[in-house]
């Protein structure tokens, strides 16, 4: 089953060592300059230490990047894995009839609401820090790029018909 929607991990966080596994999926809706073509799928397990939450996690989407040469857009499976652990803090119930723990998280946005993790946010970290940095399209960096060839010259040469003008003066000069 998949989820949507936060996950719960009270269960892990009450019960030091019992672990938690999802398996989920997040198209990442409101995410503007990033262009998915397939979800993200994965899954996410969560075991609790007692003073610490791990969190273990395995991913793949598909995404559409741009050349860093010449701007043509490209299709990059990515898959990454991610590896977190964040402090809990309180007895755990397993412990006391009246214990209670809960994950503290310093994030700047609510990654956890409660002991509750959220899916999407946890997983864009990770696909932000696996996204390629440079991206090339089929003809890399060195060689002749047609793409690059165009916006080259555009940039030597000025605006085109500027150049079709001066090919016109030299011909009558000869
Ligand atoms: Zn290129």
């Amino acid at each position: 089953m998949k989820h949507h929607g936060l996950l719960d991990l009270n269960e892990a966080i009450q019960n030091p060592g019992v672990k938690l596994s999802f398996e989920v999926q997040t198209e990442l809706p409101e995410e503007e300059d990033l262009d998915l073509i397939e979800p993200i799928t994965g899954s996410i397990e969560a075991v609790c230490t007692g003073n610490a939450l791990l969190i273990n996690a395995k991913f793949k989407t598909k995404c559409v990047v741009e050349c860093a040469r010449c701007g043509e857009p490209l299709e990059k499976e990515l898959a990454f894995e991610m590896e977190d652990d964040f402090a809990v803090e309180g007895v755990p119930s397993c412990y006391g009839s009246d214990g209670y723990a809960e994950v503290v998280c310093d994030e700047p946005y609510p990654l956890f609401k409660g002991n509750n993790l959220n899916p999407d946010l946890y997983s864009r970290q990770g696909l932000f820090v696996s996204m390629p940095d440079q991206p090339l399209c089929q003809f890399g960096w060195d060689g002749p790029c047609p793409n690059a060839a165009i916006t080259e010259k555009l940039k030597d040469g000025g605006h085109p018909g500027m150049q079709i003008l001066e090919q016109f003066r030299s011909e009558d000069n000869a």
